[in-house]
């Protein structure tokens, strides 16, 4: 008899911020894996759209828009969903970016940047994890990235709430690995989607990047579909604390 180790069937997975981008791909992946998919984002039209799509895909899939920088609105989502169905794997995805020079970033982006990227992931996390501990079993994938591990001019704020995801990510895994949860990050290097349009626009930057990335180009977001089915799954039952870098090489070169 086969088994295939990465089956997400009767799974649940919620991705925030799975309206575009790297969350969509992701949430394709783990839905044709088998996932039932759990769809968030803040702008309704563009989730409804990538909902269809998804579907036209054979997945099983519904939408929750909410903010995961408001605590009040992703309790009541949260408990909302658990509700109908028990949330078995989280991708904590959201995120922003704004890029200024350090020294005049203002206050109010480095409050939005850090409670975008990282609070969000902590704020659902805690959520989500409520219910996991009460059924002693649960996936939590925090999307990471590169730029917490390598120096880039104008992304310091960005960086450091990167960073604090990182370590965020090994913090619940230490609390909940007792649970039987597992929660691990993953560290996308650069791709190409609506948040780096200024970068993937600049011919100056992707010389840079094909020259200094080993595998000579920018990803591609279903690149990192992979990644998360084998953290979302059995495959990954002791694989805890980690962060698993897709980037082309990149991180080897650092
Ligand atoms: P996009 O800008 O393409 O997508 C961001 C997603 O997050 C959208 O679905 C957006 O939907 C959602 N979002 C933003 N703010 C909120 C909020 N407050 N509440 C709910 N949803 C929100 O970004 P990417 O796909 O490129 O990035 C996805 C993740 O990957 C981010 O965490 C990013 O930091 C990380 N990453 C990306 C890299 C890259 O090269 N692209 C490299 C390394 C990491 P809406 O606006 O409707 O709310």
């Amino acid at each position: 008899m086969k088994i295939n180790l990465f089956d997400l069937t009767g799974k649940t997975a919620l991705v925030t911020g799975g309206s575009r981008g790297l969350g969509l791909a992701m949430a394709r992946g783990l839905g044709l894996a088998g996932a039932r998919i759990i769809l968030n984002g803040r702008n309704v039209d563009a989730l409804h759209r990538s909902a269809s799509a998804l579907c036209n895909d054979g997945i099983e899939v519904q939408i929750s828009p909410f903010d995961v920088t408001n605590p009040d609105a992703v309790n009541r989502a949260i408990a909302e969903i658990e509700n109908t169905q028990p949330v078995d794997i989280l991708l904590n995805n959201a995120g922003m970016q704004y890029r200024e020079a350090l020294e005049t970033f203002p206050v109010d982006q480095w409050q939005r940047v850090m409670n975008t990227n990282c609070t969000s992931a902590f704020l659902v996390g805690q959520a989500v994890a409520r219910g996991m501990i009460a059924r002693r079993q649960g996936k939590i994938i925090n999307i990471c990235s590169l730029m917490s591990e390598l120096g880039r001019p104008g992304i310091a704020p960005y960086a450091a709430s990167k960073g604090a995801v990182k370590m965020l990510t090994r913090g619940m895994c230490t609390d909940w690995a007792q649970y039987n949860i597992q929660v691990n990050g993953i560290g996308p290097g650069y791709f190409r989607t609506e948040m780096n349009i200024a970068l993937s626009g600049d011919p100056a930057f992707s010389d840079w990047l094909c020259k200094r990335t080993p595998a000579g180009r920018w990803g591609e977001a279903d690149e990192l579909t992979g990644a998360a089915v084998f953290l979302a799954s059995s495959a990954a039952n002791f694989v805890n604390g980690q962060i698993l870098y897709v980037d082309g090489g990149l991180s080897a070169c650092v």
